[in-house]
Protein backbone atom coordinates (compact mmCIF):
# COMPACT_ATOMS: atom_id res chain seq x y z
CA UNK A 1 0.00 0.00 0.00
CA UNK A 2 2.76 2.36 1.01
CA UNK A 3 4.83 1.42 -2.03
CA UNK A 4 1.80 1.91 -4.27
CA UNK A 5 1.30 5.37 -2.81
CA UNK A 6 4.97 6.19 -3.30
CA UNK A 7 4.83 5.03 -6.91
CA UNK A 8 1.68 7.02 -7.55
CA UNK A 9 3.11 10.17 -6.06
CA UNK A 10 6.32 9.70 -8.02
CA UNK A 11 4.37 9.56 -11.25
CA UNK A 12 2.35 12.61 -10.33
CA UNK A 13 5.34 14.63 -9.16
CA UNK A 14 7.55 14.20 -12.18
CA UNK A 15 7.47 13.50 -15.85
CA UNK A 16 10.08 11.05 -16.94
CA UNK A 17 11.80 11.63 -20.23
CA UNK A 18 11.40 8.02 -21.22
CA UNK A 19 7.64 8.23 -20.99
CA UNK A 20 7.22 11.61 -22.58
CA UNK A 21 9.39 11.97 -25.68
CA UNK A 22 7.51 15.04 -26.84
CA UNK A 23 7.84 16.91 -23.55
CA UNK A 24 10.16 19.88 -24.12
CA UNK A 25 11.64 19.76 -20.64
CA UNK A 26 11.62 17.49 -17.63
CA UNK A 27 12.25 18.67 -14.14
CA UNK A 28 12.29 17.26 -10.71
CA UNK A 29 11.49 19.51 -7.84
CA UNK A 30 11.79 18.80 -4.17
CA UNK A 31 8.65 20.81 -3.55
CA UNK A 32 6.18 18.48 -1.92
CA UNK A 33 8.69 15.67 -1.67
CA UNK A 34 7.42 12.13 -1.37
CA UNK A 35 7.80 9.63 1.48
CA UNK A 36 10.92 7.53 1.07
CA UNK A 37 10.59 3.85 0.36
CA UNK A 38 14.29 3.42 1.08
CA UNK A 39 17.49 5.30 1.75
CA UNK A 40 20.11 5.96 -0.91
CA UNK A 41 23.74 6.39 -0.05
CA UNK A 42 26.25 7.28 -2.75
CA UNK A 43 29.13 8.83 -0.80
CA UNK A 44 27.89 8.71 2.80
CA UNK A 45 29.80 11.84 3.80
CA UNK A 46 29.05 13.74 6.98
CA UNK A 47 29.81 17.14 8.56
CA UNK A 48 32.22 18.89 8.30
CA UNK A 49 32.20 18.79 4.54
CA UNK A 50 35.20 19.61 2.40
CA UNK A 51 36.29 19.81 -1.21
CA UNK A 52 37.07 16.41 -2.72
CA UNK A 53 40.52 15.51 -3.95
CA UNK A 54 39.95 15.33 -7.70
CA UNK A 55 41.34 12.36 -9.61
CA UNK A 56 42.88 14.77 -12.13
CA UNK A 57 44.60 18.17 -12.10
CA UNK A 58 42.67 21.36 -12.85
CA UNK A 59 44.06 21.40 -16.38
CA UNK A 60 43.28 17.70 -16.88
CA UNK A 61 39.98 18.27 -18.67
CA UNK A 62 41.41 20.61 -21.31
CA UNK A 63 40.50 21.42 -24.00
CA UNK A 64 36.87 20.52 -23.24
CA UNK A 65 36.77 22.30 -19.88
CA UNK A 66 39.41 25.00 -19.50
CA UNK A 67 41.66 25.35 -16.48
CA UNK A 68 40.36 28.76 -15.42
CA UNK A 69 36.75 27.55 -15.41
CA UNK A 70 37.79 24.51 -13.37
CA UNK A 71 39.66 26.67 -10.88
CA UNK A 72 36.76 29.08 -10.29
CA UNK A 73 34.17 26.32 -10.38
CA UNK A 74 35.91 24.16 -7.78
CA UNK A 75 37.53 26.69 -5.46
CA UNK A 76 34.87 29.41 -5.56
CA UNK A 77 31.47 27.94 -6.48
CA UNK A 78 31.80 24.45 -5.02
CA UNK A 79 33.74 25.69 -1.98
CA UNK A 80 31.07 28.33 -1.42
CA UNK A 81 28.33 25.70 -1.18
CA UNK A 82 30.42 23.68 1.27
CA UNK A 83 31.07 26.71 3.47
CA UNK A 84 27.39 27.63 3.64
CA UNK A 85 26.37 24.04 4.34
CA UNK A 86 28.90 23.72 7.17
CA UNK A 87 27.84 27.04 8.63
CA UNK A 88 24.20 25.95 8.69
CA UNK A 89 25.00 22.66 10.41
CA UNK A 90 27.44 24.22 12.86
CA UNK A 91 24.52 25.38 15.00
CA UNK A 92 22.59 22.12 14.59
CA UNK A 93 24.82 19.34 15.97
CA UNK A 94 22.03 16.76 15.95
CA UNK A 95 22.28 16.69 12.15
CA UNK A 96 26.07 16.60 11.92
CA UNK A 97 26.30 12.80 11.90
CA UNK A 98 23.62 12.44 9.24
CA UNK A 99 24.91 11.70 5.76
CA UNK A 100 24.55 14.32 3.06
CA UNK A 101 22.18 12.02 1.18
CA UNK A 102 20.00 11.63 4.29
CA UNK A 103 19.82 15.40 4.73
CA UNK A 104 18.78 15.87 1.11
CA UNK A 105 16.21 13.06 1.20
CA UNK A 106 14.69 14.36 4.45
CA UNK A 107 15.09 18.06 3.86
CA UNK A 108 11.43 18.71 4.68
CA UNK A 109 11.99 17.41 8.22
CA UNK A 110 14.88 19.78 8.98
CA UNK A 111 14.44 22.87 11.19
CA UNK A 112 12.80 25.63 9.20
CA UNK A 113 15.75 28.01 9.50
CA UNK A 114 18.22 25.65 7.74
CA UNK A 115 15.89 23.80 5.39
CA UNK A 116 16.43 25.93 2.29
CA UNK A 117 20.14 26.43 3.01
CA UNK A 118 20.70 22.68 3.21
CA UNK A 119 18.63 22.00 0.12
CA UNK A 120 20.52 24.58 -1.94
CA UNK A 121 24.04 24.13 -0.58
CA UNK A 122 23.84 20.46 0.37
CA UNK A 123 22.52 19.80 -3.11
CA UNK A 124 25.27 22.02 -4.49
CA UNK A 125 27.90 19.95 -2.70
CA UNK A 126 26.45 16.55 -3.58
CA UNK A 127 25.85 17.40 -7.23
CA UNK A 128 29.36 18.75 -7.74
CA UNK A 129 30.89 15.66 -6.11
CA UNK A 130 29.11 13.51 -8.66
CA UNK A 131 29.91 15.87 -11.53
CA UNK A 132 33.68 15.79 -10.88
CA UNK A 133 33.49 12.06 -10.28
CA UNK A 134 31.67 11.42 -13.57
CA UNK A 135 34.61 12.81 -15.54
CA UNK A 136 38.21 11.92 -16.29
CA UNK A 137 40.74 13.41 -18.70
CA UNK A 138 39.59 12.44 -22.20
CA UNK A 139 42.59 10.15 -22.78
CA UNK A 140 41.85 8.21 -19.58
CA UNK A 141 38.07 8.10 -19.72
CA UNK A 142 36.39 4.92 -20.88
CA UNK A 143 34.57 6.38 -23.86
CA UNK A 144 31.71 3.89 -24.22
CA UNK A 145 29.58 1.95 -21.73
CA UNK A 146 30.29 -1.77 -21.61
CA UNK A 147 28.75 -4.90 -20.16
CA UNK A 148 25.64 -4.64 -18.00
CA UNK A 149 25.55 -0.84 -18.13
CA UNK A 150 25.62 -0.86 -21.93
CA UNK A 151 22.81 -3.42 -21.91
CA UNK A 152 20.77 -1.35 -19.46
CA UNK A 153 21.18 1.76 -21.61
CA UNK A 154 20.05 -0.17 -24.69
CA UNK A 155 17.08 -1.61 -22.79
CA UNK A 156 16.01 1.76 -21.38
CA UNK A 157 16.64 4.07 -24.34
CA UNK A 158 16.97 1.83 -27.39
CA UNK A 159 20.64 2.59 -28.01
CA UNK A 160 23.56 4.60 -26.66
CA UNK A 161 23.02 7.23 -29.35
CA UNK A 162 19.34 7.49 -28.44
CA UNK A 163 20.32 7.96 -24.80
CA UNK A 164 22.78 10.72 -25.72
CA UNK A 165 20.13 12.47 -27.77
CA UNK A 166 17.69 12.20 -24.86
CA UNK A 167 20.18 13.76 -22.47
CA UNK A 168 21.04 16.53 -24.92
CA UNK A 169 17.39 17.43 -25.47
CA UNK A 170 16.83 17.52 -21.72
CA UNK A 171 19.92 19.67 -21.08
CA UNK A 172 19.36 22.04 -23.99
CA UNK A 173 15.71 22.66 -23.20
CA UNK A 174 16.13 23.15 -19.46
CA UNK A 175 15.29 26.71 -18.50
CA UNK A 176 17.50 28.31 -15.85
CA UNK A 177 20.21 26.80 -13.68
CA UNK A 178 20.23 23.10 -13.07
CA UNK A 179 21.63 19.66 -13.66
CA UNK A 180 20.97 16.88 -16.18
CA UNK A 181 21.22 13.34 -14.85
CA UNK A 182 21.41 9.72 -15.82
CA UNK A 183 19.84 7.84 -12.95
CA UNK A 184 18.17 4.59 -11.99
CA UNK A 185 14.55 4.67 -11.00
CA UNK A 186 12.87 2.51 -8.36
CA UNK A 187 12.13 -0.20 -10.94
CA UNK A 188 15.81 -0.44 -11.87
CA UNK A 189 15.29 1.27 -15.23
CA UNK A 190 17.55 4.07 -16.37
CA UNK A 191 16.15 7.53 -16.98
CA UNK A 192 17.30 11.00 -17.97
CA UNK A 193 16.02 13.95 -16.01
CA UNK A 194 16.95 17.58 -15.43
CA UNK A 195 16.57 19.19 -12.03
CA UNK A 196 16.20 22.84 -11.15
CA UNK A 197 18.83 24.77 -9.17
CA UNK A 198 20.59 22.19 -6.95
CA UNK A 199 17.75 19.71 -6.61
CA UNK A 200 18.68 16.04 -6.81
CA UNK A 201 16.93 12.84 -7.93
CA UNK A 202 17.57 11.44 -4.42
CA UNK A 203 14.41 12.97 -3.04
CA UNK A 204 12.40 10.94 -5.56
CA UNK A 205 14.17 7.78 -4.48
CA UNK A 206 16.22 7.63 -7.66
CA UNK A 207 19.89 6.65 -7.69
CA UNK A 208 22.12 9.09 -9.62
CA UNK A 209 24.71 7.53 -11.94
CA UNK A 210 26.18 10.53 -13.78
CA UNK A 211 25.45 14.23 -14.02
CA UNK A 212 26.39 17.30 -16.01
CA UNK A 213 26.29 20.76 -14.49
CA UNK A 214 24.25 23.09 -16.70
CA UNK A 215 24.59 26.21 -14.55
CA UNK A 216 26.15 28.96 -16.65
CA UNK A 217 29.16 29.07 -14.32
CA UNK A 218 30.07 25.59 -15.59
CA UNK A 219 30.74 26.78 -19.13
CA UNK A 220 30.30 30.52 -19.58
CA UNK A 221 33.98 31.56 -19.75
CA UNK A 222 34.75 29.29 -22.69
CA UNK A 223 31.37 28.69 -24.30
CA UNK A 224 29.42 31.84 -23.31
CA UNK A 225 25.76 31.14 -24.10
CA UNK A 226 26.47 27.99 -26.11
CA UNK A 227 25.34 25.35 -23.63
CA UNK A 228 24.90 22.80 -26.40
CA UNK A 229 28.59 23.02 -27.38
CA UNK A 230 29.53 22.47 -23.77
CA UNK A 231 27.36 19.34 -23.56
CA UNK A 232 28.84 18.00 -26.81
CA UNK A 233 32.31 18.57 -25.37
CA UNK A 234 31.36 16.97 -22.05
CA UNK A 235 30.73 13.61 -23.72
CA UNK A 236 34.50 13.37 -24.28
CA UNK A 237 35.08 13.49 -20.53
CA UNK A 238 32.48 11.06 -19.21
CA UNK A 239 34.21 7.99 -17.79
CA UNK A 240 31.82 5.11 -18.41
CA UNK A 241 33.97 2.89 -16.23
CA UNK A 242 33.15 5.09 -13.21
CA UNK A 243 29.50 5.22 -14.20
CA UNK A 244 29.45 1.41 -14.46
CA UNK A 245 30.76 1.09 -10.88
CA UNK A 246 27.92 3.27 -9.65
CA UNK A 247 25.46 1.33 -11.80
CA UNK A 248 26.43 -1.91 -10.04
CA UNK A 249 25.86 -0.37 -6.61
CA UNK A 250 22.61 1.22 -7.72
CA UNK A 251 21.33 -2.10 -9.08
CA UNK A 252 22.02 -3.76 -5.71
CA UNK A 253 20.31 -0.98 -3.75
CA UNK A 254 17.25 -0.90 -5.96
CA UNK A 255 16.96 -4.69 -6.07
CA UNK A 256 17.11 -5.01 -2.29
CA UNK A 257 14.37 -2.41 -2.11
CA UNK A 258 12.12 -4.39 -4.41
CA UNK A 259 12.74 -7.68 -2.60
CA UNK A 260 11.96 -5.97 0.69
MN1 LIG B 1 28.56 24.19 -10.68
Amino acid sequence: MVLTLVALLAVVSMRRTGECPSCPSERVTTKGSIPMAHEITVYGLTYPYQLPQLAYPLNGLEPYIDTRTMEIHLTKHHQGYIDKLNKALEMHPSYQDRTLEWLLMHVDTLPQQIRQVVQDNGGGHFNHLLFWDSMRPAKEAQSLPQGQLAQAIDNSFGSFDAFKKRLEVSAFSHVGSGWTWLCMDSDGKLAVISTLNHDTPLVQGWYPLAVVDIWEHAYYLAYQNRRSEFIFAWWNLVDWGRVAERYERAAQVMQSTRVA
